[in-house]
């Protein structure tokens, strides 16, 4: 199949660990790397943020990432990218109108809205119908639910993001959690499909070398530093530990720049202030970000990694750990309900609750046997549920379910 991956602001080309580049950018590169191996032709499009960027750049054998033009060639936060998004569509409906894909998906409410959008004017262009599949990655209606007036999305989503979902052809949702959302906002049972994010299991594994190591039991985060992510409720977790006497440390991974040169972002300055009112400056390491070929070290020399964000919405993080044979200690939010199994691969802990969280560590950092279960059966549950291959594969079944259909519609001239 030729399948069109939009992903307007997560590039597959971006540093991972910054305030947008996470989860989105993982997920579309891996599933366009997987597709690419089966044999499909991909292209992925995303927003040109680099001036000296090709007009197409080889990502993987099969795929090519393709920057779309729309506003300046240089970052744009994602929350500023609403109005550029008809610039965007534009440059998608000409490219598919002169070679139809066989299939579109888009990445997140604002590609689906470009690539909806540019879907329809080739419809019109070209008579049929190209079949266009939207995940969402993040539903604007829990952020608002969660972050309030803090949500810095624009006002226009909390109308254009349920159109988005309504149109498409197939909802694709990455968790149990999410399928619930989509159906309260009109979505049909029968236009959602449930495929999960994956993890490269061949790349994070347990055995392989470890970032050194004192005798200090170790906690680990790995994710963007924004306050949903949890990372404060982790210091003052570790801050109740320490007061137990529990000789454990921290060490936090993500944040704009690497460690000698964390940029000075409010949730990173705000962590450094909590850090300090815990006076546990001694027994927290801000390692800032590191990229995905050193990470498996990183997750190798934790004793357990805590993952606990307000909500999720679906979370890739655990999955590194799990594969990597570690202990999962999350809230039981969004797609952590679906990964990580309560007492089977680590442990679930309510979120923005540090008391149960410290207690809930202690008693797993008391009991060697106990992580090395978790640890394994986590490997066991990556390998056998979440590769990205079965991802891909059960990603193309929808893709070829669409395509089927739109094919024989183009045959006999239904729309
Ligand atoms: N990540 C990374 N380096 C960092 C911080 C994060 O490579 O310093 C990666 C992490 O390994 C994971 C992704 O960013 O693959 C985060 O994905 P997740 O779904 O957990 O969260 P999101 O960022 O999408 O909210």
């Amino acid at each position: 199949m030729r399948i069109a991956l939009v992903s307007e602001h997560a590039s597959p080309l971006a540093t991972l660990g910054g305030v947008d580049a996470g989860g989105q950018n993982v997920h579309v590169a891996a599933l366009a790397t997987a597709l690419g191996a089966q044999g499909h032709d991909v292209v992925v499009y995303t927003r040109r943020d680099d001036p000296d960027l090709p007009e197409q750049v080889p990502f993987a054998p099969g795929v090519v990432v393709v920057p779309v033009t729309a506003g300046p060639a240089a970052h744009v936060p994602k929350d500023e990218l609403l109005p550029l998004m008809g610039e965007f569509a534009d440059t998608l409906a000409a490219t598919w109108t002169a070679e139809r894909p066989d299939v579109v998906h888009g990445h997140f409410w604002m590609s689906g809205l470009a690539a909806l959008d540019a879907a329809e004017r080739v419809d019109l262009e070209l008579g049929g119908h190209l079949p266009v599949l939207q995940t969402f990655h993040a539903l604007g209606v829990v952020k608002r639910r969660q972050q309030g007036a803090r949500d810095t999305s624009p006002a226009e989503r909390s109308f254009l993001e349920p159109g988005v979902a309504r149109r498409a052809d197939v909802v694709v949702a990455t968790c149990s959690d999410e399928a619930f959302e989509l159906k309260a906002l009109g979505v049909p049972s029968s236009r959602i499909s449930v495929v999960p994010c994956g993890v490269d299991t061949a790349h994070f594994t347990p055995n392989g070398p470890a970032v050194p190591r004192g005798e200090r039991y170790r906690l680990l985060t790995v994710s963007r530093l924004v306050p949903r992510k949890g990372v404060g409720n982790a210091i003052e977790a570790l801050g109740l530990l320490v007061r137990a006497g529990v000789d454990a440390e921290l060490v936090i991974v993500g944040g704009a720049g690497d460690a000698g040169h964390l940029e000075a972002e409010p949730e990173t300055e705000r962590l450094r202030r909590v850090i300090e009112a815990e006076g546990l400056q001694d027994r927290v390491v801000l390692a800032g970000a590191i990229g995905h070929d050193d990470l498996p070290a990183w997750y190798r020399s934790a004793d357990v990694v805590i993952c606990a964000p307000w909500y999720e919405p679906f979370g890739i993080v655990p999955l590194e750990a799990m594969a990597c044979g570690r202990p999962v200690v999350a809230t039981r939010v969004g797609g952590l309900i679906d990964t990580v199994v309560d007492d089977g691969t680590g442990m679930h802990v309510p979120p923005r609750d540090p008391e149960t969280l410290a207690e809930v560590l202690a008693d797993l950092l008391q009991d060697p046997e106990r992580r090395q279960r978790y640890g394994d059966a986590g490997r066991r549950r990556a390998t056998t549920r979440y590769t990205w291959r079965r991802i891909a594969t059960e990603t193309a079944r929808v893709y070829g379910r669409l395509a089927a259909r739109s094919t024989a519609a183009l045959r006999t001239g239904e729309r």
